[in-house]
Formats: C-alpha cells, sequence, structure tokens
C-alpha cells in the first residue's frame, strides 16, 4: 500500500487512473472507454476535450490568470456576469463569483441573511429547506442540505434548517396521492414557517428538481406556485438552487424557468464551467444588491480566488459554445429520448420502480416491491450494485441515495453531457438494460 497520496473518496480502493476525454467519452490508462453517462457529477456539460475552452483558456493565462478582486476587477468576469444577467430570469443581474456550489450555497445565506439587516430587521437568520435535498457540504450549506447521511457525523454543529417534505410524489413523505393531496408538502412548508415564526425567517432554499439526495424529483404542477405565494406573504426570499440543474441541463436554460418563477437569489455551479475549471455564483436580485448598496455597501463574503479571470475566461467560452451548438434546445429533445428508453426499462425489469426526470436530468429509483413502492433494505446496496456493474461495463451513473431515511431509497442519476446525440442515448441505453439484466440476477 502507497504511503503517500491523495484522500480518495473510499481511501484502498482501486480507482483507475484516467487518461484523456473526449465528448462523451471518457479513457483510462489502459484504454478502457467509458460512457460519462452522469457528466462526472453532473458537471461536463459540454463534453471533454473542447478544444475552444483550451484555447480561451490559453489565451486568457497569457494575458493575466490571477488578481485578487479587492484589488482589481477582469474582462472576463465583468462579461460572464453580463452573459448571467441576460439570461437568468427576472432581475437577477448581480453576480458573486465563488469556487465550488457549495460556497455558492453559503454566499446566498450570507446576501439573504445581510438584505434584512440593512433594513434593521436583525431577527430574520434562518434558512428553511426541504428534506431530500442537497447544497453543499461545507457547514452553513450542510445546515440547509436535507441529507441524513451526510448529516449525521457532524449533526452537532448543523442548525435544523430542513423544516419542509419534500415534493416526492412516488414516495410522497405525506402518504398522500396527487392531485388529491391538494399540495400539502407546500402547506407543510407554511405550517413549518408559522412555527418557526416568519420574523425569524430570511429565505427558502430548494433545488428546483432534487438531484443527488433523490435522483431527479420533478415537483408536480402548482407547487413551485404555491412555493412562491406562500414565501412572498411572509416575505421570505427563495434560493433557487441551480448548481445542479442550471446552464441547460433540464432542457431549459434554468430548471425554474420550466415553472415560470422568478426567485430573489440563485446559485450555480457545475455545468457554469461545465468541468474546464472551479467556478460557481450567487446571482442576486436588483432589489436585494439596491437594499445593500444603500446601507454598508459591502457583501461581506469572498474568497482569495473569487472572479478569477482564468476561470471567468473558461465559463465565457463554455457559454459560447453552448450557444453555438445549440446545447440547451439538444437536452431537451435528447432526454426526451433518454426518458423514453427508461421507461422501456421501467417496464421491463419489475425491480425499476420510477423513472422521471426533465431533460438530461433523470432518475430511476429501484424497488423491492413496484406495487408498493417498497424500497429494498440498504444492507443489499442495490443501488451501489447497479452503478457497480455499469461501470464495468463502461458506463458511468451517479448515485443519489442517502437523503431520505440516510440509507433506504435507490435511486440513481442519468445525466450525460448535452453535446449527446441519439446514437450514443442508445448505446447508453443497452449498456444500462444489460447491467440491470446483470443485476436481476443478483437480485434472485
Ligand atoms: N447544490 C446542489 C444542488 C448540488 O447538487 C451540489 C453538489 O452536488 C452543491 C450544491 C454543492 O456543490 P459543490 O460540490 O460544487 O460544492
Amino acid at each position: 500500500m502507497d504511503k503517500t497520496g491523495i484522500i480518495k473518496p473510499v481511501l484502498d480502493a482501486n480507482y483507475p487512473m484516467i487518461s484523456h476525454g473526449k465528448g462523451i467519452y471518457l479513457y483510462d490508462e489502459n484504454g478502457k472507454r467509458y460512457i460519462d453517462g452522469s457528466s462526472g457529477a453532473v458537471t461536463a456539460n459540454i463534453g471533454h476535450g473542447v478544444d475552444e475552452i483550451a484555447d480561451a483558456m490559453h489565451e486568457q493565462a497569457m494575458q493575466v490568470a490571477f488578481v485578487y478582486r479587492s484589488h482589481f476587477t477582469s474582462l472576463p468576469a465583468e462579461k460572464l456576469a453580463k452573459k448571467l444577467a441576460r439570461i437568468t430570469p427576472g432581475d437577477l443581474n448581480w453576480t458573486f463569483f465563488v469556487n465550488s456550489g457549495s460556497e455558492a450555497t453559503e454566499t446566498a445565506l450570507k446576501v439573504a441573511i445581510q438584505y434584512f439587516q440593512e433594513q434593521g430587521i436583525h431577527t430574520k437568520t434562518k434558512i428553511l429547506s426541504r428534506w431530500t435535498s442537497y447544497h453543499g457540504i461545507t457547514l452553513g450549506a450542510l445546515s440547509m442540505s436535507g441529507h441524513h447521511k451526510r448529516r449525521e457525523r457532524f449533526s452537532a454543529l448543523l442548525e435544523d434548517f430542513p423544516a419542509a417534505p419534500a415534493p416526492y410524489c412516488y414516495q410522497c413523505p405525506l402518504k398522500n396521492t396527487y392531485p388529491g393531496c391538494g399540495l400539502e408538502c407546500a402547506g407543510e412548508l407554511e405550517r413549518a414557517i408559522e412555527q418557526e415564526g416568519p420574523e425569524n425567517i430570511a429565505a427558502f432554499i430548494f433545488e428546483p428538481i432534487i438531484g443527488a439526495a433523490g435522483g431527479a424529483i420533478v415537483p408536480p404542477p402548482g407547487y413551485y406556485e404555491k412555493v412562491k405565494e406562500i414565501c412572498d406573504k411572509y416575505q421570505i426570499l427563495t434560493i433557487a438552487d441551480e448548481v445542479m440543474t442550471g446552464m441547460g441541463r433540464t432542457g431549459k436554460m434554468f430548471a425554474i424557468d420550466h415553472w415560470g418563477i422568478e426567485p430573489d437569489i440563485m446559485t450555480l455551479g457545475k455545468g457554469l464551467s461545465a468541468g474546464y475549471t472551479p467556478m460557481a455564483a450567487t446571482v442576486v436580485s436588483d432589489r436585494i444588491i439596491n437594499v445593500i448598496r444603500k446601507g454598508s455597501k459591502v457583501v461581506m463574503s469572498g474568497h482569495t480566488f473569487s472572479a478569477n479571470p482564468l476561470s471567468a475566461a473558461a465559463c465565457c467560452s463554455v457559454m459560447e459554445y453552448m450557444d453555438q451548438q445549440n446545447l440547451v434546445q439538444n437536452a431537451g429533445e435528447q432526454g426526451e429520448r433518454l426518458l423514453n428508453g427508461l421507461k422501456e426499462l421501467e417496464q421491463k425489469y419489475p425491480f425499476v420502480g420510477n423513472v422521471r426526470g426533465k431533460g438530461l436530468l433523470c432518475g430511476l429509483e429501484l424497488v423491492n416491491d413496484a406495487v408498493n413502492h417498497t424500497p429494498f433494505s440498504f444492507i443489499h446496496r442495490v443501488g451501489e450494485k447497479l452503478i457497480s456493474i455499469c461501470f464495468d461495463k463502461g458506463l458511468i451513473i451517479y448515485p443519489a441515495f442517502g437523503g431520505v431515511t440516510g440509507y433506504e431509497g435507490d435511486s440513481v442519476l442519468i445525466s450525460p453531457p448535452l453535446v449527446i446525440t441519439s446514437f450514443q442515448v442508445y448505446e447508453l441505453i443497452r449498456i444500462l438494460d444489460e447491467s440491470l439484466k446483470e443485476l436481476m440476477n443478483h437480485l434472485v
């Protein structure tokens, strides 16, 4: 065993050494090819090895790679902020650049609290969120995350921000059925607000489509309209966490666009740089910035690498590439093809309980009993088994479990790069089909 080295997700696991990537494919040092069916962690939106991005980064690095945000601004960072203002909904016009989705969540929390403080309201310091959610791994972001497995070790340090049930119709936490339920899950949010006291709550944060904690859970019609109405009623800001769902992933530029809701704050990451560089962003509305401008004039946050020019140049180039290649539209079209293929697998395998998603963010939930939607016991690790079988066959898919009760629930995400072609969607489905067949043999 090596005596030095990087700390891997599982310490002594044998991860293959990556050699290179092109489009939706990754190749390890032994020449084995993998379909990147999850875009890494739902990140490599434009695929691997795009020359234009490398060229843009080279050009910027030759000009200046780094300046500190308190000393200078830079053309690429200014250009990127303007591009984001143009495509984000409503008056989300001001961007605070950070390096990871977790930091974007932390910044959103601080901006929301500061917005009220600048107006002399000092009690609004809580951020409500939902169970079955993931907003990041740092302590503030983890406080907001309704993800048992990631919280439990640090629970003594975390705030109890998750307060509302997830709009998760297939495994409804309230044991209801839509539409007869009258969207009680949104009603529960209102109850939680009243219990905590609206005077104590600054914001409600949500993933428009729940990703890593549950596997592409799409809320039922009317849910977000009701949530927005409730938040407005109690003067609670809305934070759309689009770290996973943003930048075209779901077939619209932002997932919240499917419902036409305009949040007060939006967080972005992952697809913003498509993995070419670490970059994330908190985009803030005019209304909030105007209040801060009239008050202290300083957003109290920041990191050494915030608004890094090299990263910003990469992101501008990624956005231009997405435009040229029409990738948001392709995500919608290929997403439909992918979901149809997954639905055929749902028909074919009794333990594929539910498939769902929008665009190229699809989820597949494995269950012990499809009639009653009963999950497998976690000791069988069925989701992990499927991921491992797929990996062996050259298909990468992503775990989305641990958020529900901590261990049960075997959902996976299938979220290939937005450059995927029809032929490649069929190739992905074929390998998944073979993998499910092999999994079935393990189950019987
Ligand atoms: N928010 C959402 C919705 C995410 O899916 C993630 C990561 O998976 C994060 C925030 C945290 O992002 P990062 O891993 O870049 O810190």
